[in-house]
């Protein structure tokens, strides 16, 4: 590519879009994007190894209808306020206006927590915890962006219902432990988790706890986030169970959004270099690419490629060769702009000698690697690729955070860094809502909130907008 993803990052992630062919901008309707081939294969495996590891932790899979009534929308009163402005309303079918408009889900509570009433009656029918993969539309406002912020977007929530209030707070702590497990571990992607201020609480949850992840600019863009719901939808949707006693009781909830969208995105942004997309090799559709170099001896070359596909594939491993008609130096940027994690080139004289070289796209060296040890090579290889990728991810993350005790340091911080100014900050209770419009202001910078893994309170510090006494170290920065 022309664009250097460190100076235009903007630049260099649109331009990657089109390059490397995961989406087409040109579909018409604002906001709607058609996600490509290349794109829907890794998003694939993406949402294979979350969907895996949520029904490890007992999540089980459920499909609900896209539709959900207004009736169910007005239940939960915060909840349709926080939303109101972006549903996308059904009011026809053919010529006849509907008896009740239906709301295509921008998410999906009330869907399915009208089910939940029915579903749970008692002790046993509990713990309840259910996820689906699926789309969401919401009407945004703000500018959209491929996998960003679209109006249609791909993502899976999972919903839980329990007894008691420890059960929904572990919940949480597992929902951070699988983003962990998965979205850093397995896509690469770093996070700090932040509790939300009470005034960018999800609408309707007692608190809402979100993944913050950065883009190469150091703006901050949100990944899954885990809201403990309480009882607040319980009691309106009447979702309730028989205790020991006799007694009704509203369950204790709470819900989860990894989207899988977005974090395509982020692992578009973080991962991928100037050549192009870098794909953990879990995750790249094919994993190996054979290039044929000798069009001469297509025969004698075709033979061989084909036995090593075999042995490969037989290892588990998803291979493509390519041997359409266009020349290798296009086919070895092709691919690796594509991201594919290794490539072997073969002509005669590989064929004669049972060596080949193998190209490796995250360091852009070359390896010799003998027939017999090809299968062999690869898993080690990987392992190595997934721990070359985690370090740097790790290393751009790392020194992005920067702390300020003044408004002016702040300013200096997020020019010169960006990324996260730890600050301290009068009240994360709705009281701090006027500082954090301030800030939002003046800078276009958020309050992410407080720091769930590391808890702190400052002493003796000033809040640097009002000047007030300062109850918590809070983190801000601009978002994407
Ligand atoms: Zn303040």
């Amino acid at each position: 590519m022309n664009i250097s993803k460190k100076e235009k990052f903007s630049e260099w992630f649109t331009e990657i879009i089109k390059e490397a062919e995961l989406g087409d901008l040109r579909y018409n309707v604002k906001g709607f994007i058609v996600n490509m081939p290349w794109a829907v294969m890794t998003m694939k495996k993406m949402y294979s190894l979350y969907e895996e590891e949520l029904e490890k932790n007992d999540h089980l899979p459920v499909w609900f209808p896209a539709v959900i009534p207004k009736e169910n929308f007005e239940i939960e009163k915060e909840h349709v306020e926080g939303f109101k402005a972006e549903v996308f309303w059904i009011t026809k079918g053919g010529d006849k206006e509907l008896e009740e408009p239906l709301a295509l889900r921008p998410t999906s509570e009330t869907a399915m927590y009208k089910m939940f009433s029915l579903w749970i009656q008692g002790k046993t029918d509990l713990p309840l915890k259910m996820y689906q993969s699926t789309q969401v539309w919401r009407h945004e406002t703000k500018s959209t962006r491929p996998f960003m912020r679209g109006r249609e977007f791909h993502w899976i929530e999972s919903h839980c219902a329990f007894s008691t209030r420890k059960e929904a707070e572990d919940q949480v702590l597992q929902d951070m432990r699988m983003t962990e497990k998965i979205m850093y571990q397995e896509f690469c992607i770093p996070f700090i988790f932040f509790e939300r201020p009470e005034w960018d609480k999800f609408p309707g949850a007692i608190h809402t706890y979100a993944a913050d992840s950065l883009v190469p600019d150091g703006r901050i863009i949100q990944q899954p986030s885990t809201h403990l719901l309480g009882q607040n939808f319980a009691k309106p949707f009447n979702i309730t169970f028989l205790d020991e006693s006799g007694k009704r009781e509203p369950v204790w909830q709470t819900c989860y959004g990894p989207a899988i969208w977005r974090m395509f995105a982020s692992l578009i942004s973080i991962n991928g270099d100037d050549r192009g997309l870098i794909i953990p090799f879990k995750l790249a559709p094919y994993q190996i690419v054979i290039i044929p170099i000798n069009p001469k001896n297509l025969d004698k070359i075709s033979k061989k490629t084909e036995e090593i596909k075999k042995a490969v594939e037989n290892a588990g491993f998803r291979i493509k060769i390519d041997s359409s008609a266009k020349t290798p130096g296009f086919k070895f940027n092709q691919w690796e702009m594509k991201g594919v994690p290794f490539r072997i080139e073969i002509g005669e004289k590989e064929v004669d000698s049972g060596e080949f070289t193998l190209a490796k796209r995250f360091d852009g060296k070359k390896i010799k690697v003998k027939e017999s040890e090809l299968v062999g090579t690869i898993d080690w290889l990987a392992a190595e690729m997934q721990e070359a990728m985690l370090k740097k991810a790790d290393e751009f993350f790392s020194d992005k955070t920067s702390t300020a005790e003044t408004i002016e340091e702040f300013e200096k911080a997020l020019k010169e860094k960006g990324g996260f100014v730890r600050i301290p900050f009068c009240s994360v209770e709705m009281e701090g809502v006027k500082c954090s419009d301030a800030l939002k202001e003046k800078f276009h910078a958020d309050i992410r909130g407080e720091r769930f893994d590391v808890k702190e309170k400052p002493k003796g510090k000033k809040c640097i907008i009002c000047g007030k006494e300062a109850k918590h170290y809070v983190y801000a920065g601009r978002q994407y």
